[in-house]
């Protein structure tokens, strides 16, 4: 059943053209910018919020996991803090030394409690937030248990509607958009809102920024687009072989910095005032780059899929790659 939407985001975000990083790079090249607005410095994930949340009562605990620095956990904390609902953040690793910064100095300041799962592996931290919701439950809470990314077919369905809410912002033929990608959410709605829309340009191309080993993303991405597709009340029978997948950017792994992925952070930056990150958007926008200098945009413009994650490059990590 499709989840009620729980208003938060500020849509639609902006569409700019961005003439200055275009001309820098031989393409029009023109911003979803949902790295802008609010709650809490919003970013992709808080369109998936708004379904997700919608699974549960409105009291219901929130339980979520993600890295350190995780752009869905700040967001959650943030969603939660605007409901007034509890908000848990399983993250992985142990507490940084210093002072918090970045996403967790946000998590802190929106009131979430947080548990350091003194580990970095996916399995160890979802088993500490299963642990985490009984805990809430055996106190007599609802409880909402979100995976990484809040990756459901719920979070999924969001995209599939921020694909309509773009081609209705387009007022010129856009060729692709482009869009860092890692638990599929964002890839399997953006490729179910153009099924939707009844297969028509622009094409989804999602930048893959995390380890792949067993090679099952695509077709985890490919599930979430036809189960988007059936919440919505269609059919689908998208497969793995549809998907665009580019694998060529993650460098040594997810959250390593790139060269490439640094050079293009720099060149946004300088020349539109617009801030990536190197873990995701940054990644994403090096292939733009090299794709506009390989002449695949030479008639159509490109939309870049601004997904956010700006705040972990207020943090001293960030400070040693990007200084
Ligand atoms: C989570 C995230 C992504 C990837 O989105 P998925 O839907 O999880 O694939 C991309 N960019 C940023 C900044 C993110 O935080």
């Amino acid at each position: 059943m499709l989840p009620p939407r729980t208003p938060l985001a500020e849509l639609p975000t902006p569409l700019m053209e961005l003439p200055r990083f275009g001309a820098a790079i031989g393409a029009r090249v023109l911003c979803k910018r949902d790295d802008v607005g609010g709650p809490g410095t919003a970013g992709n994930k808080v369109r998936k919020l708004e379904r997700l949340l919608g699974l549960v009562g409105p009291d219901a605990a929130v339980v979520t996991i993600g890295a350190a620095q995780s752009n869905h956990a700040r967001a959650t904390a943030a969603a939660c803090a605007r409901l007034g609902r509890r908000c848990v953040l399983v993250l992985g690793g142990d507490e940084p030394a210093g002072p918090p910064a970045g996403n967790h100095l946000l998590d802190v300041l929106f009131g979430a409690e947080l548990a350091w799962a003194g580990s970095t592996a996916w399995d160890d931290l979802a088993a500490r937030a299963e642990l985490e919701a009984q805990r809430l439950r055996d106190a007599g809470e609802e409880v909402l248990v979100l995976p990484a990314g809040g990756s459901l077919p719920a979070g999924a369905v969001a995209f599939a509607d921020a694909y309509a809410e773009l081609v209705a912002q387009l007022d010129e033929p856009v060729g692709e958009i482009v869009h860092a990608s890692t638990t599929g959410g964002t890839h399997g709605g953006l490729v179910a809102g153009r099924v939707l829309g009844g297969g028509v340009r622009p094409a989804v191309r999602g930048v893959v920024v995390i380890e792949d080993p067993h090679d099952g993303l695509a077709d985890l991405y490919a599930w979430l687009a036809r189960e988007a597709v059936a919440l919505l009340g269609g059919t689908s029978d998208v497969h793995r072989n549809d998907l665009l997948l580019e694998y060529g950017f993650l460098g040594d792994g997810y959250g390593a910095p790139t060269p490439e992925g640094v050079d293009a952070i720099r060149l946004l930056a300088r020349t539109e005032g617009i801030v990536c990150d190197p873990v995701y958007t940054g990644k994403a926008l090096a292939c733009l780059v090299e794709r506009a200098r390989a002449g695949a945009y030479a008639d159509d413009a490109v939309v870049f899929w601004h997904t956010g994650g700006w705040p972990a490059v207020l943090t001293p990590s960030g400070g040693q790659i990007l200084h």
